[in-house]
């Protein structure tokens, strides 16, 4: 055995790489902001999933047991906290598509939970919807205007920074900078320009409202993930995640909501992943227009689970450029990862190891406890399959890195070994051919099976397999060309 390294992450609250112990011992809660279900999520979203994800299955792996919310947006929320350039999203897309708000949230969030399941992302024990928590939510306002951190204004309430002097300690932002500077504009009723809002009024022209104390309205985004947070996980937890985009305003304004409502330290752990960009600086967004879908990439023939080990190539924090070629060559190094898994499943697993695993699972165990270092557990998977360890204690190793890294190395192993009875017929003969140095017949039969989807490899332990015809290939265009 090991002695592995404790598990250090880098708080974003604070800027400096800690040690995790959660609140209570063996025990973690986790936080992961989910998406607004207005439109299909892209791939630089999911960047951030797949991220929360490799925490989890981290922490998983250090044996702790884990109890995760990632909520579902379904109300529609301003694109800013400017109640007067504002703009309801979800109820833009409905009108646009002459379908009602709730039919849109449910469509978008089951093509978000599939996508999110080919992607290997483990489901998190808690999927609130936002619209069912109505109710909490106005409790929780309740609570901040009757405690002095709230007040209402014209059917609108706005959170008072003033009252929180934390504020700010997140982001660094300090609230002299937001009334300073032309982050914020002047709201009808604001008392100071960085305030923001935990519910607005809504007229009858909305869709989605509810009633509340103050009127019609709904809630403010920041205001709906510190309810459910609360309600699901109670009133401290150890591990908030999301992307970097969202440290201000939403997480700064989470912090100031629920810690003013409880008294209590919302998060002790607060974890951001970097944008995924297009070229050298641009954010993939939908405001930009920018994105690609995960059914985008399938249209070019890249497998779900090359987009996940391109994204592990990089570590979370730093940004990850998107381009064709990248991504073409991350399902290059996992097929190619899948083919050495599938030859291994074929071979002798009796034969004596000459390289020692446990030096190998350390330096994995090592890579992924300093601060998720997907890249280095990537290059210490390869570098157990070409080591001279027996190929049953290799496939012992992948299938306990799998349990984090979550590539399907294991299955896709098995799904490329496959054989029909018709090819391990032609493999047979082939065997025979070979076996009376009959080389003309052993090449014909190479060809037959190749017509057939598999690959046939000679080794000194005999004939491997290779289906090939189970995997997609990437196509260096636009698709233009393909028939239909
Ligand atoms: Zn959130």
């Amino acid at each position: 055995m090991y002695a592995s390294r404790p598990l250090t992450l880098m708080n974003t609250y604070g800027r400096q790489m800690e040690e995790f112990q959660p609140l209570e011992p063996g025990r973690v809660t986790m936080y992961t902001c989910g998406p607004t279900v207005y439109s299909y999520a892209h791939i630089g979203n999911f960047r951030a999933y797949i991220f929360a994800d490799i925490l989890r299955r981290t922490l998983e792996y250090n044996g702790f047991e884990i109890t995760q919310v990632r909520n579902i947006t379904d109300v529609g929320h301003l694109t800013n906290d400017t109640l007067s350039t504002g703009v309801d999203k979800m109820e833009a897309a409905a009108r646009s598509q002459n379908a009602s708000p709730w039919d849109i949230a449910r469509h978008i969030t089951e093509v978000f939970l599939d996508d999110a399941a080919k992607l290997n992302i483990e489901a998190p024990e808690h999927m609130p919807r936002a619209t069912e928590y109505i109710g909490p939510m106005i409790d929780l306002i309740e609570v901040l205007v009757s405690r002095g951190y709230a007040y209402a204004a014209g059917g609108d309430v706005y959170f008072d920074v003033s009252k929180f002097p934390k504020y700010g300690a997140l982001s660094g932002n300090t609230i002299e900078d937001l009334i300073g500077g032309h982050r914020v504009e002047v709201g009808e009723g604001k008392k100071s320009p960085a305030d923001f809002s935990v519910w607005r009024s809504a007229g009858p022209d909305k869709i989605m409202r509810w009633d509340s104390p103050w009127g019609m309205g709904v809630p403010g985004w920041h205001l709906e993930c510190s309810a459910m947070a609360i309600d699901l996980l109670g009133p401290e937890i150890d591990i908030h995640t999301g992307g970097e985009d969202h440290i201000f305003p939403h997480h700064e304004d989470e912090i100031a909501q629920s810690e003013a409502a409880t008294g209590r330290r919302f998060s002790r752990f607060w974890l951001h992943n970097g944008w995924l960009q297009i070229g050298d600086s641009e954010k993939m967004s939908k405001s930009l227009g920018n994105i690609f879908t995960l059914s985008d990439l399938a249209d070019r023939g890249i497998h779900p689970l090359s987009f996940r080990y391109f994204t592990l190539q990089a570590h979370y924090r730093t940004p990850l450029n998107f381009s064709w070629d990248a991504l073409a060559a991350a399902q290059t190094g996992l097929y190619r990862l899948w083919e050495g898994a599938a030859e291994l499943c074929q071979m002798a697993t009796s034969e004596q190891p000459t390289d020692d695993a446990t030096k190998f699972q350390a330096g994995f165990h090592e890579a992924i406890n300093r601060d998720l270092d997907t890249s280095v557990a990537l290059s210490v998977l390869h570098s157990v399959v070409g080591s001279k360890l027996s190929a049953g204690e290799k496939l012992t190793l992948i299938g306990d890195f799998e349990r984090v890294l979550a590539l399907d190395l294991i299955p896709m192993a098995k799904t490329l070994s496959q054989t029909s009875g018709a090819e391990r017929t032609l493999l047979r003969e082939r065997e025979t051919a070979r076996a009376i140095r009959d080389f003309a017949r052993s090449d014909v039969l190479r060809d037959q099976l190749r017509a057939s989807g598999v690959e046939v490899k000679d080794t000194p332990g005999g004939q491997r397999t290779i289906r090939k015809d189970v995997l997609p290939s990437f196509r260096n265009d636009d698709g233009e060309d393909e028939p239909g």
